[in-house]
């Protein structure tokens, strides 16, 4: 999903909108001059920057690229860059081998933020790192996304993360949308019984919260996604399915009455058993 928002992959179905354009089905001609307001931070900066460029010329490229920078001036936004993200001037003569993994990530994201784009999408960008980096990047990502105000579709499996940073949470399960909704909201009321689970599962740092609150345990394996279970997709190993979830796929659906984002589309949820005015089973008591 992540690569058919930055159009990498070109979606077999629906729709992606920037901006109020469409760019699902434009040509790569009428593609390249947009290509600049979108930009991707991958999972392994590792693999994602060349061994052979130094980091000045790593973050330089985008600019070269689009043309919007030559010489002295381009020369100037180089130079300004590694301190805006936290890396010391010197660096930009070293190549990537010669940095750690946290700085890096951050000369990936140097790179995406060069040309200024209105939307980032973060592919993970703290997985390959070590946990006692992985606090600083997500800092660094959300100082820059607030001084910048640029839209930011961060992908990732760490919830306290999403928690920390996300103002909106959209959360998938084999490659379908269940629930999104704003993150507040999420956290305080899941809808969805795979959520419920999910937050079930994450530790909570109270010691006596932890051991009083409920537990989901989900039985069963994750069907592979190439051969998806009919109906629900989430029946196989929802404790609350019902004899219709094996047959008839839930639609994702607004519901009344609870808040939304601007333009955001509210609060929708994908199941059978929540009414339409949000009120739902609790999964920890079936
Ligand atoms: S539709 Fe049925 S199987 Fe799917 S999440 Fe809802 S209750 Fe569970």
């Amino acid at each position: 999903m992540g690569r058919c928002a930055v159009r990498l992959d070109r979606p077999t179905a629906g729709s992606v909108t920037i901006n109020g354009r469409e760019v699902t089905r434009l040509s790569r001609r009428a593609l390249r001059p947009l290509r600049k307001d979108f930009h991707l931070v991958f999972q392994d900066p590792s693999s994602s920057l060349d061994p052979r460029m130094t980091v000045g010329a790593i973050v330089a490229q985008p600019l070269r690229l689009h043309r919007l920078a030559s010489g002295d001036a381009l020369r100037d936004r180089v130079a300004a860059l590694p301190a805006q993200v936290g890396l010391r001037p010197e660096l930009a003569r070293r190549r990537p081998h010669e940095l750690s993994g946290g700085q890096r990530q951050r000369v990936s994201i140097a790179r995406a933020l060069s040309v200024d784009p209105q939307l980032l999408v973060a592919d993970e960008p703290t997985s390959a790192l070590d946990v006692s980096v992985q606090a600083s990047v997500l800092n660094l990502l959300a100082d820059l996304q607030r001084e910048r105000r640029f839209g930011c579709l961060f992908i990732t499996h760490d919830l306290a993360a999403v928690e920390y940073l996300a103002d909106r949470i959209a959360v998938m399960y084999l490659g379908q949308l269940v629930e999104q909704a704003p993150a507040a909201e999420l956290f305080a009321d899941p809808k969805h019984p795979y959520i419920q689970a999910l937050l079930s599962a994450a530790p909570v740092p109270d010691p006596d919260a932890q051991r009083s609150r409920a537990r989901i345990v989900l039985s069963g394996e994750l069907p592979s996604p190439l051969d998806p279970p009919p109906g629900c997709r989430f029946h196989t190993r929802c404790p609350l399915a019902v004899d219709r979830c094996r047959t008839e796929p839930p639609a994702l659906r607004g519901l009344r009455g609870l808040r939304g984002l601007a333009g955001g589309g509210g609060r929708q949820v994908s199941c059978h058993l929540v009414a339409d005015d949000g009120t739902a089973p609790d999964a920890s008591a079936p």
